[in-house]
């Protein structure tokens, strides 16, 4: 039988099901999709090292006797014309995000699909709770996943045997600038090989919980991003720290990577409407939404996260806290508002993460932050980047005061000599405000 094997959000040949489950003749493939593709700037990151990632990935596969043909196009008419070239299978790894889904319906109509469940450690079908229904709340769904954490180890997929590649022409390939992108400048961590950022982490590992909320620490993994393209596997980074000391913090956080994902398979209406039933009186101000993105708020530390954001593609998900919190109670404005800012800038978004993450922040989601607790950002800030290093950092205008008047409302507004904008809102207000608007929202029928 003549396979595909479609590379899709698994970049990688260790630890892959499609390369442990192929057989016979093969053609690994790669699509550059359109659909998705069209939508983004030509200035997007994520393709520049998405780009590398595919290369990388064809040097690998040719280093195992196979190669990778790579298309730029419409997945349902390259299939169509695979078809007719014979092929009866595809291997792929299951995606849960609603396009990914319902693009794999139709390709299943045109080529049969054998979907593997291989960027997440657990198959969301297989854990439910004793009433057979899916876990709403984190800590039980982390509890239930016991075994695992006792097994120590998890059994990776080894290299199939059993394939050989199918004689095709693999040599044809798009260029970024034929797909309508230009070449990005990215951040050194994601230059670096994946072997290379586990072995500075391990050294990191023993400080996790203490580190991990520092902003101006480099204290966590920064694996997100090759765990969202599967240039690693959860797997392997379970296997690898597992074994450390002090690990548990860790894999922890790997853990609600798994629930946030198993919440979206359950739950898949949550990718665009309140887990909770409530009705909520959003403000949504368009001006404030502009402010907020483009980090002219006021607020030191909101501004500094955002103009981040916007200039590498990152943010620590400490910030990602502050700024949600800002935003869905602060200014009420709706989470899918900012869920979707952070899917157009976030280099390591991941739909299922970003989703029940922004839920979680706006109090709407299944196990959600209690829409009293509000985070005043001016603590997190005193707290979190006390120096001012973060802030500073970002904001040259406020690079000389008085790191003190960074966490205070007004603080930086009091010095009038400074060119930086008035506060869009008072802190103590609008929290009194979301206070008012979130409990008329039918939090008790929720
Ligand atoms: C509003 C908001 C939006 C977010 N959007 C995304 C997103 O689109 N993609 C994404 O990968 N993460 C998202 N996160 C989670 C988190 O901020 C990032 O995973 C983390 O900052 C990545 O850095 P790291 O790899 O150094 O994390 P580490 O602290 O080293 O964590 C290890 C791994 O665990 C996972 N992880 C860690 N924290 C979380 C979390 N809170 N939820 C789910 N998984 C987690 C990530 O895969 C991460 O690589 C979001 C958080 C918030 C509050």
């Amino acid at each position: 039988m003549k396979q595909i094997l479609w590379f899709r959000r698994d970049l990688r040949i260790s630890d892959n099901a499609i390369l442990a489950h192929a057989k016979g003749e093969v053609l690994p493939i790669f699509i550059f999709d359109i659909n998705i593709l069209d939508k983004l700037p030509s200035t997007d990151k994520r393709i520049t090292f998405l780009y590398r990632s595919v290369l990388k990935l064809k040097q690998e596969l040719q280093a195992i006797g196979l190669d990778l043909a790579i298309f730029y196009g419409d997945p349902k008419t390259l299939f169509e014309a695979f078809k007719t070239k014979g092929f009866e299978r595809v291997l792929c790894s299951v995606d849960n995000d609603h396009y990914a889904k319902a693009r794999d319906k139709k390709i299943d109509k045109i080529i049969k699909l054998k979907r593997f469940n291989d960027s997440f450690l657990i198959d969301p079908k297989n854990v439910l709770n004793k009433n057979n229904m899916p876990y709403k709340v984190f800590t039980p769904f982390y509890n239930s996943l016991n075994y695992l954490w006792e097994a120590n180890r998890i059994e990776p997929f080894t290299l199939s045997k059993k394939m050989h590649k199918i004689d095709f022409d693999y040599t044809t390939c798009p260029t970024l600038r034929h797909m309508g992108f230009i070449k990005q400048d990215l951040p050194p961590f994601l230059l670096q090989t994946r072997d290379e950022l586990l072995t500075a982490f391990k050294n990191k590992l023993s400080n996790y919980t203490e580190d991990r909320d520092f902003i101006s620490i480099s204290g966590t993994s920064q694996l997100s991003v090759h765990l969202r393209f599967g240039l690693i596997s959860p797997k392997e980074v379970f296997n690898i720290f597992r074994s450390l000391p002090k690990s548990k913090a860790y894999i922890r956080q790997l853990f609600f990577r798994e629930f946030y994902n198993y919440l979206l398979y359950h739950f898949p209406q949550s990718q665009f409407q309140n887990h909770k039933d409530l009705e909520i009186e959003w403000h949504n101000n368009k001006k404030d939404f502009e402010k907020w993105s483009t980090g002219k708020t006021g607020v030191p530390i909101v501004d500094a996260a955002m103009k981040h954001l916007n200039a590498t593609g990152l943010m620590h998900n400490r910030l990602r806290m502050i700024v949600a919190s800002y935003l869905t109670k602060n200014l009420l404005i709706d989470w899918r508002w900012g869920e979707a800012y952070f899917a157009k800038k976030l280099l390591d978004y991941e739909a299922s993460s970003n989703i029940a993450s922004w839920q979680w922040a706006a109090s709407t989601g299944t196990d959600a932050v209690p829409y009293f607790r509000i985070f005043n950002p001016y603590l997190q800030s005193k707290k979190f980047d006390k120096e001012g290093t973060f802030i500073q950092s970002i904001l040259p205008q406020l690079a000389n005061i008085d790191t003190k008047l960074l966490h205070q409302e007004n603080g930086v507004q009091s010095n009038l000599f400074l060119d930086y904008p008035q506060q869009l809102i008072s802190i103590k207000e609008s929290r009194e405000r979301a206070i008012k608007t979130f409990k008329k929202a039918n939090y008790e029928n929720a």
